[in-house]
């Protein structure tokens, strides 16, 4: 049958948009059609991480696609560079840019065949703020030099705040710049499923075998070892033969190794041994360039104040804000419409952030400000400094310091990426004015009346001091 149609990728591309566009991402651009032969189209996939994510989670969607593009009973086949050369199927890259750190890993796959890596977690898709800088810098590190910066290393934060990005991240840079090591990536609960799998089939020396032999062991979720007690001995030996090997280990978990309950002593003491990076919650402005750029990877167009909408609407968790750009791509796809505020609003207008307190979130603030001044969401969080906006903003400051309880930094983080001293110097301001102009005290008093009636479950919150 030979070279199919080049306009095939597109009538593909244009199904997938149009039927999966959550699946559809910017570097599906760079897959190849190479032959129709057979009944089968084969896509030529340059990177590796890429090629074993779409064989494993997009085959069916990418063979209905070509089915509808071609009116044929295709079948897709996705095969990387090693397989045109070789005409083998193959896991791992040439070792010919890195040399192998182990001489006889180049026999092995860095790749398990159970490991599958999101080519979404790369570093290149990671923004950097103020609040994960020191963990991605340490990643990064990691990936550079595995078993010698930083061992363990350790990141601890919340649910969704980039956790298993950084840990794919690491696998796949290292996977690139050393194509030879032998990585293994799991969660604590695959560790711990094959384990009791392995006990129950009497294969333990498999098992110690696979674990112990690996350059880099990343295990995610590691707080899940809670209560676990073979569990835990036997990660407690895993750990102790791939450190005292030199061998790099980086964990993940949602508290600091010395919160996580139950975690046998010895273990806590092997986890802090290393570099511990904790991972807070993004400011305003880091989260913007989230959304802005989980955008840009799904080939969505999204105005700047779409954007800062999303971001200053929900502060908790970044898969929301993903689950937000999902929701207005989907109203907008309904609507065959562009994507614009009103649709943002639509979608995300009812949900707010997860602060059940008795005072507003910043974002409740900032939506009372912009009504009752009239003023544009994006004009707020500018760096615009006319009057006629500066003082509402002051205002915001203001009202975010005495009714909630963040503090200085993250304040002027949601007011625009400001620091604290200016946050410090609205707050005077606002007071000294206050003092002095009755109509701004009589706003003010109304403003923190609404705040205070508004729909919002009450439950208990400390104030921070004026
Ligand atoms: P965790 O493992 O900490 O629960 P994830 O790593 O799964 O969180 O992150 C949740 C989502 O947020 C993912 O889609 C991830 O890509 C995204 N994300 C988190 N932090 C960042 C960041 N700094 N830059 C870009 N995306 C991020
Ligand atoms: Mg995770």
């Amino acid at each position: 049958m030979g070279r199919p149609d080049p306009n095939i990728k597109y009538a593909v591309l244009a199904h997938l948009k149009e039927h999966h566009p959550g699946m559809c991402r910017h570097w599906f651009d760079d897959i190849e059609p190479l032959e129709i032969a057979g009944g089968t189209l084969r896509l030529l996939v340059r990177e590796n991480v890429q090629l074993n994510y779409l064989r494993r989670c997009c085959t069916d969607q990418f063979q209905d696609a070509a089915q509808a593009a071609t009116n044929r009973l295709l079948a897709v086949k996705f095969v990387g560079e090693a397989d045109l050369a070789s005409g083998q199927p193959s896991h791992s890259r040439s070792a010919r840019e890195h040399p192998p750190l182990h001489d006889g890993a180049a026999l092995s796959p860095a790749l398990d065949d159970e490991m599958i890596l999101s080519p979404d977690y790369s570093f290149e898709n990671f923004i950097v703020g103020p609040d994960n800088r020191l963990a991605h810098a340490a990643a990064v590190a990691v990936a550079h030099s595995p078993g010698r910066a930083y061992n363990p290393f350790f990141i601890h934060a919340g649910v969704g705040l980039g956790k298993t990005h950084l840990l794919h991240a690491i696998c796949q840079n290292t996977m690139r710049r050393a194509p030879a090591m032998r990585i293994y990536y799991t969660s604590c609960d695959g560790f711990m499923t094959r384990f009791l799998e392995s006990v129950q089939a009497g294969r333990m020396s498999r098992f110690r075998h696979r674990f112990r032999n690996v350059d880099l062991l990343v295990v995610d979720d590691i707080h899940d070892l809670s209560k676990r007690d073979r569990t835990q001995e036997e990660f407690f030996h895993t750990f102790n033969s791939l450190y005292q090997a030199g061998r790099q280990i980086v964990l993940s978990s949602d508290a600091p190794p010395n919160e996580i309950p139950d975690l046998e002593e010895r273990l806590v003491s092997r986890f802090n041994c290393g570099l511990v990076a904790r991972i807070d919650r993004p400011c305003y402005e880091t989260r913007v360039e989230i959304v802005k750029s989980k955008a840009a990877l799904r080939t969505i167009t999204l105005p700047d104040d779409v954007a800062s909408y999303i971001a200053a609407r929900i502060d908790s968790n970044i898969r929301e804000l993903e689950g937000a750009i999902t929701k207005i791509q989907s109203i907008s796809a309904v609507r065959d419409a562009p994507i614009d505020l009103e649709i943002a609003k639509e979608a995300i207008g009812e949900q707010t952030t997860h602060n059940p307190s008795q005072h507003p979130t910043i974002q409740q603030i900032i939506d009372a400000i912009t009504k009752f001044y009239d003023v544009k969401l994006t004009d707020l969080l500018s760096k615009r400094r006319h009057k006629s906006i500066a003082l509402p903003r002051q205002i915001g400051m203001w009202l975010a310091r005495k009714h909630t309880r963040y503090s200085l930094e993250e304040i002027g983080g949601y007011f625009g990426g400001r620091d604290h001293t200016t946050v410090m110097h609205a707050i005077k301001a606002v007071n000294t004015r206050r003092h002095d102009d009755p109509t701004l005290d009589h706003d003010m008093s109304r403003l923190e009346q609404q705040l205070a009636t508004r729909p919002a479950p009450p439950t208990a919150q400390p104030t921070a001091a004026l």
